[in-house]
């Protein structure tokens, strides 16, 4: 075993569809969406690539894929930092010698790890991220991290575990599963309700967004609000019966399970995108902490005119223009909403690699009426009905796009909305941009080609 880098392919199966159209009233009554499910092999990454914007937020973790040199590549390419940079993220690379069972895995990684924990100074948790290799030879990462949380917490490190393999883990359950591992490690149940967490937001946001919402809740007079995961893996959040908890992030299910489990209620609404989407969301937790109409209103109105007015700029290129949703991040559905109810767009298809009708009950209930929420995918099939609706935009993941291009689709790959602050009023315009560059990009090129074929004629 060793520690490095190295290169990466996805195999792409497809399976049968199981197609199974519900009217949902549980849903809303009055607003049934269309729900197919498909079966197939997902054309996603897999739950490593989390690493790359959890890194960057638990700024003193590290990341060790327990994995093969394919993982040590997607990681590299998918987060795009030079090693000299000394990223935050490592491979231990399982090789012939771990394959073969020539030496011991489990010393091996041992080995990896003081070596790490020598070099690399600063780190107060070390994730051990199982990838597919090590789930193959059965490696208990789980014993591993035990062993190796008690060799070093005198050094004030600490080790935990989570699985990001492919065979277990879509792209952003990834995640999900580094939050459940940082749960019992980061939130402390409290007797007393003294500098207890009123309120926890929870999913990895950027700097810039933590901080604008900070200062909302400030406005709100919502004491003691915590996020999670927090910038420090030391941090404490104390929590008790009367902590609630909102999702900023729509792939948080086991997440939100644990939470539930230690006691912590869920404040359910749709997620922080677009100007009404983020309204809404501080509306509903608002209504939860009794705030007054006047108060929300004063703490909200600058920054959703804010957000209402950069809307409106881009009503022009978004109005009546047709997007497909092809499974992905888990963040199709409420994109899908901000896009059809703020800016007019129409759905062709909205697919998502899982559907937690709970969590997303509100973002679903706002859908119009009759859209079709594919979960799953048959990527075959989902292809030629991507090709049959001819969409003014396509989302779908890297894999996909280039060849969608090449058919003359305009695509946006879904990698760029988890790298990208879009969450929150002061971001609707990164969001709206990342989706208005390719259709105005086209646009040109389309007018560029007829003004050449008026000249040539
Ligand atoms: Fe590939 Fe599995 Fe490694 Fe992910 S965990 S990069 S799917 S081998």
């Amino acid at each position: 075993m060793s520690l490095g880098t190295s290169s990466v392919d996805s195999p792409i199966s497809i399976n049968r569809m199981v197609p199974c159209e519900v009217s949902d009233s549980k849903v809303k009554k009055g607003y049934p969406i269309k729900l197919v499910t498909e079966s197939g092999q997902r054309e996603v990454f897999c739950g490593l690539t989390g690493i790359v914007w959890l890194h960057r937020k638990i700024k003193d973790a590290f990341f060790l894929v327990v994995g093969s040199r394919t993982c040590a590549h997607l990681i590299q390419s998918a987060a795009g930092v030079m090693i000299f940079a000394e990223p935050r993220f490592g491979t231990a690379i399982i090789d012939e010698r771990d394959l073969a069972g020539l030496a011991d895995v489990n010393d091996e990684l041992e080995r990896v790890v003081s070596e790490l924990l020598e070099v690399r100074s600063g780190i107060k948790t070390l994730f051990l991220v199982g990838s597919c290799p090590s789930e193959v030879i059965k490696l208990d990462l789980g014993r591993a991290a035990e062993k190796l949380s008690e060799k070093y917490r005198k050094y004030g490190v600490r080790v935990l575990n989570y699985s990001g393999s492919g065979i277990e883990t879509t792209f952003t359950e990834g995640e999900d599963q580094c939050l459940v591992a940082m749960c019992h490690e980061i939130l402390v149940p409290s007797t007393s309700s003294e500098n207890v967490c009123n309120l926890l937001i929870v999913g990895t946001l950027a700097d810039i967004v933590e901080d604008q919402m900070a200062r909302i809740f400030e406005k709100l007079g919502i004491q003691n609000v915590e996020f999670f995961p927090p910038k420090s893996s030391e941090k404490q959040i104390r929590i008790s019966e009367k902590t609630r908890f909102v999702l900023a992030q729509p792939f948080l299910t086991e997440t939100s399970k644990t939470l539930e489990s230690l006691g912590l209620e869920l404040i359910s609404s749709v997620f922080p995108f677009g100007a009404d989407g983020t309204r809404k969301w501080y509306e509903d937790i608002s209504r939860v902490f009794g705030i007054s109409d006047e108060r929300f209103h004063n703490a909200v109105k600058p920054a959703y005119e804010r957000a209402m007015s950069t809307v409106e700029k881009y009503k022009e290129i978004f109005y009546k223009k047709s997007f497909f949703f092809f499974p992905d991040s888990q963040l199709e559905i409420p994109l899908a909403r901000f896009f059809s109810t703020e800016l007019g767009v129409s759905l062709c298809e909205v697919g998502t690699p899982y559907l937690n009708k709970r969590l997303l009950a509100k973002e679903i209930a706002s859908l119009p009426k009759g859209t079709s929420i594919v979960e799953g995918q048959n990527v075959d099939q989902q292809i030629e009905r991507c090709f049959d609706a001819s969409p003014d935009m396509t989302v779908c993941g890297l894999g996909l796009a280039n060849p969608l291009e090449a058919k003359g689709m305009t695509t946006k790959w879904s990698i760029e909305l988890v790298f990208t602050p879009i969450h929150g009023f002061d971001q609707v315009g990164d969001l709206l941009n990342i989706f208005a560059k390719p259709i105005l990009r086209n646009q040109q090129l389309n007018f560029k080609v007829d003004t050449e074929r008026e000249v040539v004629s």
